[in-house]
């Protein structure tokens, strides 16, 4: 019977993979992949001592995060990050409810959730577009573990699989998706623009990439306002002062020039850009009393409907699409 998985392809060489027992192997260029917990691992690369970025890093931390709890859909991760279910609301509505509209509306038949996580996500596209087969790929293999194993208890690996995989090298053929949905991802790659050309390679003529990531100047804006805000409440808490998790991850917020000249660099044409979320990143919002968080989302509301105060928006949200290509 075919499987998903027997899509993969070399993420080297993109040449075709034979498998043996436990190995997927690659004639073309000699690459073996094994699984390691119970996923395919198709990474290429696992650390770069120039930037200090880690998949097991990754790893690291996502294991202190999740607590032992495994799988988290996303109310459940948001209250472990003490976000306020209000907030948690106005986000989606902002960025994850505009890409399933999107998907609602375009039924593609593959999408790629590139740095899928546990992939609570994905099962919530598939929700929309349930005939859509969606691949998951995470630097992590600890997430994409825990991904499998929710596939595997909602009997869904007819249309869903995850590996192990770096986006710089993806493990898919040419033209495969016609979606690659990438939410809250591109600032912790080590290669930005390389996972965008690798995005580009995968995608149909025609297919589409979304994007969304935190802005430079907003981000630093909150982070600068919330400092006091903060140590006075872990004061209260009792908490120490000092970041309670250890692992660091790598987090390159792009300023607007840059993520633009990113986006223009990999060929892609814009469709859409906005920037409208005026409230604090997730990291702050428990600091904040509930009745000042509505009378900001009201006011974001509000400031989201008027373009020249874009500024202010803490995510991009960036929709892009591969044009078909010209013939000579
Ligand atoms: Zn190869």
């Amino acid at each position: 019977m075919h499987k998903l998985e027997d899509n993969f392809v070399c993420p080297s060489c993109k040449g075709r993979l034979s498998q043996a027992a436990e190995v997927l192997s690659c004639p073309g260029c000699g690459k073996n992949c094994r699984k390691c917990r119970d996923v395919w691992d198709l990474r290429t690369v696992l650390s770069d001592s120039a930037t200090g970025w880690s998949a097991e890093a990754f790893d690291l931390a996502y294991e202190e995060y999740d607590g032992g709890v495994g799988f988290k859909d996303r109310r459940t991760y948001a209250a472990g990050e003490g976000i306020p279910i209000v907030a948690d609301e106005y986000l989606e509505s902002e960025k994850e409810l505009v890409i399933k509209n999107f998907i609602s509306d375009k039924k593609p038949s593959a999408l790629l959730d590139l740095g899928c996580g546990s992939g609570w996500f994905s099962f919530e596209m598939s929700e929309c577009s349930p005939g859509t087969v969606i691949y998951g790929i995470d630097v992590s293999t600890y997430r994409t573990d825990l991904f499998r194993k929710q596939i595997m208890s909602r009997n869904r690996q007819d249309k869903m699989a995850s590996a192990a995989a770096n986006g710089e090298n993806l493990p898919f053929p040419d033209a495969f998706f016609e979606v690659v949905v990438m939410d809250e991802v591109i600032e912790h790659l080590l290669e930005p623009g390389r996972t965008l050309k690798e995005a580009m390679r995968v995608l149909k003529p025609g297919g589409h990439l979304l994007i969304t990531t935190p802005s430079r100047f907003m981000t630093r804006f909150w982070k600068t306002a919330a400092i006091v805000p903060t140590f006075i409440k872990r004061l209260f808490k009792g908490e120490t002062l000092s970041r309670q998790n250890t692992a660091r991850l790598r987090e390159q917020l792009f300023s607007c020039h840059k993520i633009r000249r990113l986006v223009e660099d990999s060929g892609f044409e814009t469709e859409k850009w906005k920037r409208v979320i005026f409230i604090p990143h997730e990291s702050y919002l428990q600091f904040i009393p509930i009745f000042l968080l509505k009378i900001m989302i009201f006011i974001a509301r509000i400031i989201g409907k008027i373009p020249f105060l874009g500024f202010l928006g803490l995510h991009h949200f960036i929709i892009l699409k591969k044009i078909k290509q010209v013939r000579a």
